[in-house]
């Protein structure tokens, strides 16, 4: 029998008591087929309601499974039902079952449809926050499985700092554009998938390109001269073209102004100058050497199709160099060469061309990056080696070797000074006589330029530096004059010839004009019993090679004025070696030294070793005007010849050639070949 009381708790506030009224109440009665229906029935439904509640227990459905009582049944649901304080107290005031049994019903009902629309509710939500986050989630998730994978790398703080470094960097609207885009592809790449280093590099390079980062120029072209003058000695021309170069530049701001290209022998300060250009006027300086260069793509970049893939050299120097406006030094472009792989010639005139120049693309790069505020210097070695067509647009300004007074004067008032600084001596404890020095250029050095001389002049320094740390000399003055040259420099390496001697028959010095500078080409011819044939050595070119054709038949054609007796020169083959046999040669003008070479042969007649010829020859004999003239004389200066046979239409030339030389050299003019050989039969 299920009684049922009800408690009423009082508390009483003043003793802190709690008192109960209890009294019980009247069953109602009910047959026990329908109890045992209604249990059933509810039992049922309560089955259903838990289904439905995720979070309901079904241990509920045992603790009533056993019970028949309907009003005991009735009161194990309600209490599990979430339902509130007060209406729990309903259920305890209605003592009628069959009345609680349908408030159950009731609540069940509201129960269920509470959920029904929670679950609604929730969908919705979900689905507004699907949208917006559905990409965290995503992403969440992928950081998430990676990290499980163990592949953490740092993109995703990278991919941060890098949109940090985009939204900051000053570049034009197209630019940035793209770095978010590449930014996006990079972020979704795996960072195991090989292009995502293609395209980190990518963004890397762009952010690295000083789009709109320019230095502020200098327009005083007094100061610009001025430190012209305290860098470079000498070069008065030079610097005066240069200075003009730079003037019509800032007038004719925007309109097509050339390219300057110096051109000189190694060493004459080529380099230096550009780098000084840039001092005076405040830009940045950079260089690149395209000696060697036989593919455009060294120029204009790889298309970034593959790994690997690089920009060219001008967008890798501009990235260096951090500013749009830098003084850019392009070196050797007389060693460019052309072959299948393209003409990196062409490509280097549509970076200079100031008209397509403003809109340079790079392969790699993609975009248009303007060069159009770069001001480029371009140098080589020899003018006549520079593509033609970037020859024709370039204002060429040429810079010939030193002569040995020039040197001194470079050596005394830049090189000595600077090398006492740089290895770490004073004025006062180091002295150096000018025999010293002219003894250097003559005897350790042989060039046009002043490089080696330099590096001698260090050697000495470097020298004294050691001692003084070795030796604890330091109060000592260390004095260097020609005779104590050897302690500090060896033994001499060139050795000049001041006697007036003959060559051995059949050697004739020429004159040539190389690309380090004018030098003396001893022209060698041998000849024994043959047939008349004639063998050319030491890499001689086409042009030098028919030369000698020309000289030959020259001599035969005229073998009775030369006293030559012309079965020799049937009956025999002739040898014709230009030293040093590995150094390529060519050009027209040694035609009369290999005529005056031959002659000497087949006469045996000897030619003093301090006569040097240059000209160009015709089958008629008469003597062409040839280039160079200025350097092939300062070589055959220095190399201790005191008289030159050259064209007479290269008279005008003299005038170029410096006094020093012009006093120790005497110039004998001629218009055909018989005036040189006056000469050399009268010698
Ligand atoms: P290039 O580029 O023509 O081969 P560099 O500019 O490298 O020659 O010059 C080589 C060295 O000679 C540098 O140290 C430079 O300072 C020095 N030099 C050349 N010409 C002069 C000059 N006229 N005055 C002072 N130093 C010079």
């Amino acid at each position: 029998m299920y009684i049922k009381y009800i408690i009423l708790i009082l508390k009483n506030n003043e003793k802190n008591i709690l008192n109960a009224v209890i009294t019980s109440t009247t069953q109602f009665a009910m047959s026990p087929m329908d109890e045992k229906a209604l249990v059933r029935k509810l039992m049922r439904r309560v089955e259903t309601y838990i289904t439905k509640v995720p979070n309901m227990s079904n241990s509920i459905l045992a603790q009533i499974s056993d019970v028949n009582s309907i009003s005991k049944v009735s009161d194990i649901v309600a209490n599990y039902l979430p339902i509130e304080f007060d209406r729990r107290l309903e259920y305890l005031n209605t003592v009628n079952p069959y009345k609680r049994v349908i408030m159950l019903f009731e609540d069940i009902k509201t129960e269920e449809e509470i959920l029904e629309l929670d679950k609604k509710i929730d969908i919705k939500l979900k689905k507004v926050l699907d949208d917006s986050q559905k990409e965290f989630i995503l992403r969440e998730k992928i950081r998430l499985i990676r990290e499980e994978l163990g592949d953490v790398n740092l993109k995703e703080s990278d991919v941060n700092i890098l949109k940090d470094k985009i939204d900051k960097f000053k570049c034009p609207k197209n630019i940035k554009d793209k770095l978010y885009s590449e930014l996006k592809k990079y972020e979704l790449m795996n960072s195991n998938s090989p292009e995502v280093g293609v395209v980190r590099n990518y963004i890397e390079l762009i952010l690295s390109l000083p789009w709109e980062e320019s230095s502020k120029e200098n327009k005083d072209l007094k100061l610009a001269r001025k430190r012209l003058d305290s860098t470079h000695y000498g070069l008065d021309k030079v610097k005066e073209r240069i200075i003009e170069y730079l003037a019509v530049k800032q007038i004719s701001e925007g309109l097509k102004s050339p390219i300057i290209c110096l051109v000189g022998p190694p060493g004459v300060g080529k380099t230096t100058l550009a780098k000084s250009i840039a001092e005076c006027t405040s830009r940045n300086f950079v260089k690149i050497s395209v000696g060697g260069v036989n593919d455009e793509a060294e120029i204009i970049g790889h298309r970034r199709t593959y790994i690997g893939s690089n920009p060219g050299r001008i967008i890798n120097a501009m990235k260096k160099c951090k500013s749009n406006n830098p003084v850019f030094l392009i070196d050797e472009i007389d060693k460019m060469t052309k072959d299948i792989k393209g003409d990196p010639a062409s490509s280097l005139l549509e970076v200079l061309d100031p008209e397509q120049n403003k809109y340079f693309v790079d392969s790699y790069v993609e975009e248009e990056f303007d060069l159009s505020n770069v001001m480029f210097v371009l140098t080589a070695n020899y003018l006549y080696q520079i593509p033609e067509a970037l020859r024709d647009r370039l204002e060429i300004i040429e810079l010939s070797g030193y002569t040995e007074y020039e040197k001194l004067d470079i050596a005394k008032k830049h090189i000595v000074k600077k090398q006492i600084i740089e290895h770490g001596l004073k004025d006062k404890n180091v002295s150096i006589s000018d025999n010293a020095i002219l003894s250097i250029i003559r005897n350790y050095t042989k060039e046009a330029g002043v490089r080696d001389l330099e590096r001698e002049i260090a050697k000495v320094f470097r020298k004294i530096s050691t001692s003084v740390v070795i030796g604890e000399e330091s109060k000592k003055k260390y004095s260097i004059t020609e005779k104590n040259l050897e302690s500090y420099l060896g033994k001499k390496k060139y050795l000049i010839e001041d006697n007036n001697k003959k060559l051995p028959y059949g050697v004739v010095n020429g004159l040539a004009y190389t690309e380090f500078g004018g030098t003396i080409l001893p022209i060698e011819v041998a000849y024994y019993k043959g047939k008349g044939n004639l063998m050319l050595t030491g890499s001689l070119g086409d042009v030098m090679k028919e030369s000698a054709k020309i000289a030959l038949s020259y001599i035969k054609s005229n073998y009775e004025y030369f006293n030559i007796n012309y079965e020799l020169l049937t009956e025999s083959d002739i040898h014709i070696h230009v030293p040093e046999g590995a150094v390529p040669k060519d050009g027209p003008s040694a035609g009369i030294t290999l005529t005056t070479a031959l002659i000497s042969a087949f006469t045996k007649k000897e030619i003093s070793n301090k006569i040097g010829m240059t000209g160009e020859i015709t089958l008629r004999g008469d003597v062409l005007p040839i280039g160079g003239l200025k350097e092939k004389c300062i070589g055959a200066h220095r190399s201790g010849i005191n008289t030159i046979i050259l064209p007479k239409t290269n008279e005008k030339d003299l005038e170029e050639i410096p006094e020093e030389i012009k006093k120790d050299i005497k110039f004998i003019l001629v218009n055909n070949y018989k005036d040189v050989y006056k000469v050399i039969k009268e010698e």
